[in-house]
Formats: C-alpha cells, sequence, structure tokens
C-alpha cells in the first residue's frame, strides 16, 4: 500500500511521487491550505493539501487527529522560510493529489504529545495508543536491535537458540511460583519458570555444549522497586567452562552491544569481592560512578559515651560506619531532616551528621549535634574520613544489614541529588559471594540459587557453611545489577549438601530436584552460565526511567494488566474442570454466571 515511511523522506526525493501509510498526527488549517503531519513508526512527515486537488481536500478536511490515511503526492522542497532543521524531514514536504481515509478514529483518551498530563494509568490502560509515540516507539526499535545483536553474538559464538518448557516445575531463584492447575491431572500444578536453570543445566548433562535463550521468566514477588512479575532473561550457558570463561564471553557481548548500538567504548570492568562492596559501598551492586565511600569507624566508638554508637560498634552483628559528602556542610536543616526520614525507610533510627565548617578551629570549627560525645576521637575521625572544610560527615549505626543498606542507598541518592557523578558508565563485576545467608529465619538461605557451586569441598562446606564462598559473579552497570551467575555443582554428593544445608532433606530433595539429581549421575560436565535482564539492559541503554517504559505491555506494580484487566475471573465451568473450588465465597458467586 505504501511505498516509503514517512520518516524515511528527505531531499534525494524530491520530484518522486510517492504512497505514504499512517496516522494524523496534527492538522492544521492555513487560510484554505490543510497541512497534515503524517506519521507512522518511522516519523512523522507533513503533507500539503491545497484547494486545487478539490477531492483531495475535502477528503483532508474530513480528517482529525489519529485518522489512518493514505496519501499519494509529489515530494518538493519547503519553500524558504518554512524549512525545519530539527526535524529528519524538515526540509521536504509532499503535495498530495489524493487522500483516502483508511479509518476514522475516535478523539484518543490523551494527545500524544500530551502524555505527560495523564497518569500512567490512562497510557496502560490504552498502551497501543501510547506506544505510538516516538520515544515509545525508539526504546521498542533499540530493545529490538539489542536482540538481534545478542543473537548474532551468541550464535558467532557458536551458542545454540534452544526453548524450555513454560509449563513445568519450580525452579527456584528466591520468589513464589506462578502456578497453573492442570485439567488433565486434577489437584496437580505445573508452576511457571523463574528461570530456565534446570533446564539449561540438563542440556549441558547432554552434550550440547553452549545454548542461549532469549527468555520469559516469572516470579510472583512482592513488587518492590522495580520489577514485573513476567520479564525476559537472555540465558546462557556452557560446558568445561571455569568463572573467567563465562565472565569474558558476557562482558565481551555487552562490550560490543555498547559499542555497536551506542557508539560507546565501555571502560574496564573490575573485579570487587562482595565482602569489599558491602564495606566500601553497603551494597553488592554498587554505583561506582559516585565518589562517595562508607569508611568503618567501630573501633572508635566502641567506648563513646554514646549508646546509640557504642551499642552497634561492640555488637558482634553491629556496624558503625561514616560517610563523608565534600561540600555537604552546605545542606540546609530541611534537606538533612529529609535524608534522616529517607534512611528512615530502610529502618535506620536516625541520621547522625557532623558538619566541618573550619577544621582548623578544632571542635569550634565543627557544627554537630553529637560531637560533644566523641571529643576524644574526633581528630581521628576527621582523619580517616579525610573531611575538609565544607564537608559533612553523616553516619549510620545499627545491626550492620541496616547500615549496609541505609547508608548504601542514601549514597546513591546523594549522588543523585548533588550530582557527584565522575563517569557515565561504571561497570563492574561483584564476585566470591558468600553460599548462603542467614536472613533470621531458622534456615540458610542459598544467596544465588541452590544450584551454584561453593568454592569449598563438601566436608568444609558441611562442616561450617556460614562462611563458605560461592563461585558466582554479578555484572554490575551503574549501580543496577544487569545479570549474575555461576559456575555450577556438577556433582550428586555435593549437590545434595547443598540441599541438606538449606534444610531440604533428602526425601524433600528427590521429590523436588529429583530429576537434576539423577542427571548429575549420568555423566555430567562442568558447566557454568549466567542470565542478563533484558528489560534493565535496555532499560538502561536507553536512558529510561523504570522497565515499564521498555516493555511493550508491562504490568502495573500489583501485578496487573490493565489493558486487559488481567488477572481476571473464571467461569464456574472452568473451575469445575480444572478440580478447584474457591475458598472466597463472595469470589465464587460473582464467577457464578
Ligand atoms: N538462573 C539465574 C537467575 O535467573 C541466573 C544464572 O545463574 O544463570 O538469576
Amino acid at each position: 500500500m505504501r511505498s516509503h515511511y514517512c520518516g524515511q523522506l528527505n531531499e534525494t526525493l524530491v520530484d518522486q511521487q510517492v504512497t505514504l501509510c499512517g496516522w494524523v498526527h496534527r492538522r492544521r488549517d492555513h487560510g484554505g491550505v490543510i497541512f497534515l503531519d503524517m506519521r507512522d513508526r518511522d516519523g512523522i512527515a507533513q503533507v500539503v493539501v491545497d484547494p486545487d486537488t478539490a477531492e483531495a481536500f475535502a477528503t483532508a478536511d474530513r480528517a482529525r487527529n489519529e485518522f489512518v490515511l493514505r496519501i499519494q503526492g509529489r515530494v518538493r522542497l519547503r519553500p524558504e522560510g518554512t524549512q525545519n532543521p530539527n526535524m529528519p524531514t524538515g526540509m521536504i514536504e509532499v503535495l498530495a493529489k489524493d487522500v483516502e481515509v483508511l479509518n476514522t478514529a475516535a478523539t484518543p483518551p490523551f494527545q500524544l504529545d500530551e502524555h505527560g498530563k495523564v497518569g500512567e494509568e490512562v497510557r496502560l490502560k490504552h498502551r497501543y495508543i501510547d506506544l505510538r509515540r516516538p520515544e515509545m516507539i525508539d526504546k521498542l526499535r533499540l530493545r529490538s536491535r539489542i536482540t538481534h545483536r545478542v543473537r548474532a553474538f551468541l550464535e558467532d559464538e557458536g551458542f545454540l537458540d534452544i526453548e524450555t518448557p513454560i509449563l513445568t516445575r519450580a525452579t527456584p531463584e528466591g520468589a513464589r511460583d506462578y502456578l497453573v492447575p492442570s485439567r488433565t491431572h486434577a489437584g496437580s500444578f505445573f508452576a511457571l519458570p523463574q528461570s530456565p536453570q534446570l533446564f539449561k543445566q540438563l542440556l549441558m548433562v547432554s552434550g550440547f555444549d553452549r545454548y542461549y535463550q532469549i527468555a520469559k521468566c516469572f516470579r510472583d514477588e512482592d513488587l518492590r522497586a522495580d520489577r514485573q512479575p513476567e520479564f525476559t532473561q537472555i540465558d546462557l550457558e556452557a560446558s568445561f567452562v571455569e568463572e573467567d570463561d563465562i565472565m569474558g564471553i558476557a562482558e565481551s557481548m555487552i562490550r560490543s552491544l555498547f559499542r555497536e548500538v551506542l557508539d560507546v567504548e565501555l571502560p574496564e570492568f573490575p573485579r570487587m569481592p562482595y565482602a569489599e562492596a558491602m564495606s566500601r559501598y553497603g551494597s553488592d551492586k554498587p554505583d561506582l560512578r559516585i565518589p562517595l565511600e562508607l569508611v568503618d569507624v567501630d573501633d572508635l566508638m566502641k567506648n563513646v559515651d554514646f549508646k546509640v554508637f557504642s551499642g552497634p560498634a561492640n555488637a558482634e552483628d553491629g556496624r558503625v560506619a561514616a560517610l563523608k559528602v565534600s561540600g555537604g556542610a552546605k545542606l540546609t536543616r530541611k534537606e538533612i531532616d529529609d535524608y534522616t526520614k529517607f534512611v528512615g525507610i530502610y529502618g535506620a533510627k536516625g541520621l547522625a551528621w557532623i558538619k566541618v565548617n573550619e577544621r582548623a578551629k578544632g571542635l569550634e570549627g565543627l557544627q554537630s549535634p553529637i560531637v560533644k560525645f566523641m571529643e576524644d576521637v574526633i581528630e581521628e575521625l576527621l582523619d580517616r574520613t579525610g573531611a575538609e572544610d565544607g564537608d559533612i560527615i553523616f553516619f549510620g549505626a545499627d545491626k550492620a544489614r541496616i547500615v549496609n543498606e541505609a547508608l548504601g542507598a542514601l549514597r546513591v541518592k546523594l549522588g543523585e541529588d548533588l550530582e557527584l557523578y565522575t563517569q557515565e558508565w561504571a561497570p563492574l563485576w561483584v564476585v566470591d559471594f558468600p553460599m548462603f545467608e542467614d536472613d533470621g529465619s531458622a534456615r540458610l538461605q542459598a544467596l544465588h540459587h541452590p544450584f551454584t557451586a561453593p568454592s569449598c569441598d563438601v566436608e568444609t562446606l558441611r562442616t561450617n557453611p556460614a562462611v563458605a564462598l560461592s563461585r558466582a559473579y554479578d555484572m554490575v552497570l551503574n549501580g543496577t545489577e544487569l545479570g549474575g551467575g555461576s559456575i555450577r555443582i556438577h556433582d550428586q554428593a555435593m549437590q545434595r549438601a547443598v540441599l541438606e544445608v538449606l534444610g531440604i532433606d533428602q526425601a524433600e530433595a528427590d521429590e523436588k530436584f529429583g530429576f537434576l539429581l539423577e542427571a548429575l549421575k549420568f555423566g555430567a560436565p562442568p558447566h557454568g552460565g549466567l542470565a542478563f535482564g533484558l528489560d534493565r539492559l535496555v532499560m538502561l541503554m536507553s536512558g529510561a526511567r523504570t522497565i515499564r517504559e521498555v516493555i511493550a505491555f508491562p504490568k502495573t506494580q500489583s501485578a496487573a494488566c490493565l489493558l486487559t484487566d488481567a488477572p481476571g475471573d473464571v467461569s464456574q465451568e472452568q473451575l469445575k474442570e480444572l478440580s478447584i473450588r474457591l475458598r472466597h465465597k463472595a469470589k465464587a458467586e460473582h464467577t457464578d454466571e
């Protein structure tokens, strides 16, 4: 139906006849001449309809925003003075000979260029209109370029694209499962995969050697922050590899993506042990663009006459840390109060601070509600943090977990608010993670997932699991975890030992993961892999603020689809077929249509 996309028109086509198909972006009536800005996925072109072409003119006169038109006409240079150098097609216009309405359009729920005036809910409900916006098209186009490059890179490296099931058994990655009732096996359920983890390992046992998949994953989490219940991973696995092999491939892939898609040469990827990341940045995904660091001061605070500090300084699971912010003495009372509220979100009970107005004046030169309690250690404190005139020092004192979370988040917020970034892209690898974490419950939890290999032998693992390290690695970019993976356990005895440490006894292990344990007996090669979060990668590369902006049809924070109104009710008949009776009576009656 069309000869060119609107956005493709330029001076080289002057005097050519073209046929455009698209939507009326804007219609202007200029004293007898009608201007139509025609839009399609490639851009916008200006069409002029003058009254000499009477039929075309009458049609254009009826056209309204978002009508679907087919336009035939001749490309010509715009008259001197009316050119628009800010627009790719701004030097030319199309003089219409024929205008055909392919479809009309009701008044849209929001004007495309006024999307900011309506809430995100309206945009999500009418996502097909929201996706007409050039910025949205650009983001999805970028996403498509990225997946195309990823496939090309991995295929060139000998990886095979193999699909794994969506209807499956639980694959634990630390979230709740989405369950699907089986009709043919009454009372039994499939789980949607939290990742293709176990299948990709089985493919290694089969000998495929290098696998990849751009895979949908499903995790029923409480949707804190920027998560989606279904999201996409670039998932890969390889056999006969060690950490350096997988990290090397993953790093080359990301490097080549940035080079080819954004024309950006990423800097070195330093490797940082988990313990160091927590101690210096309070986070296992530190944003290294921000030149602020946490400094331990427990030793200084053990004997101060201030319980808020001395308590955690002496407690085994406590931490007292300082965060010096250069030039921060200019923060107002109100700003400090706001930061105090901010750290409260992470459980911090307060935010102590010292402003260094004039160091040479000793105590006189400091301004702080707490300095009176620590006169004896103040010089050492100022030296250790490297404080100079005009700086502020913030403190966190609590359980180490709270201090890390609160000061870690404060560091990122200060970096953002005070625009402290020193570079545009700061990648790194975080390595040497603990195998397990103690979340306060009766059992240890896997920090990654239970199939990650420890860096010690079975005996050492059993004797002191709390200090065991894993062969896992995470890639972090600008404070976002882009991907993570590990060398896996390929030995049945080790896999059983890890499951035992996690409190999963032999019977339960066989029930849940028998197929994997069994497969490990039949010649499983050493293997490892990694998965990238595609949505987050595209978000970072496109500069989007949330992953919802780079997913065509995302769900809301409460895991619902406003467009289709899913999840939705099902009929009594369907429930019966699935042998399901709802406990909630009101709900049951409601579905009884
Ligand atoms: N399966 C892991 C995840 O989804 C990634 C990996 O270890 O490859 O987080």
